[in-house]
């Protein structure tokens, strides 16, 4: 990809994700529309499939095709991010580099933006013989008792 300042800058809410579809000269078509407020509602990472079910449920007319069709173009131009995971793609609404909790009892991936120490990023470099440019991390996680509703005394 380009460069570009403008097409780089984090999206931070649905405007601004419907905003770059504008600059990227991408179709804002209601299905596109309809899948970018799903995600920013949800705030979570979901299947192709739950995107559909969510959708239907919801009223919102939308085909199979229709779906899958938009998150790859969606994804392909950074505007949503996309997991490869074993059992398939997940689909979620940041785009930029942030890392992720993965909670092992729950399954659920919760978006977290860290910085890492400045002198640790060095200590890697210098270890590494590279220059960072980028990370995320993947936390694996359990809940809390409290998380569970577990009445602590
Ligand atoms: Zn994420």
């Amino acid at each position: 990809m380009d460069g570009d300042a403008l097409t780089t800058q984090p999206l931070r809410c649905l405007e601004d994700a419907l905003e770059r579809c504008q600059t990227l000269g991408m179709r804002l078509s209601r299905q596109r529309r309809y899948i970018l407020e799903l995600l920013w509602d949800a705030q979570e990472h979901l299947s192709a499939r739950e995107i559909y079910d969510r959708l239907n449920r919801q009223g919102r007319d939308i085909g199979h095709t229709s779906v899958y069709q938009n998150l790859e173009a969606l994804s392909e131009q950074g505007i949503i991010e996309c997991l490869e995971r074993a059992d398939g793609r997940l689909y979620g609404h940041i785009s930029d580099s942030h890392s992720h909790v993965n909670c092992v009892d729950t399954d659920q991936i919760i978006d977290v933006h860290v910085e890492l120490p400045e002198a640790l990023i060095r200590e890697i470099e210098a270890k590494t013989g590279t220059r960072i440019t980028d990370y995320r991390i993947d936390f694996f996680a359990r809940k809390t008792l409290e998380a569970q509703g577990v009445a602590l005394d």
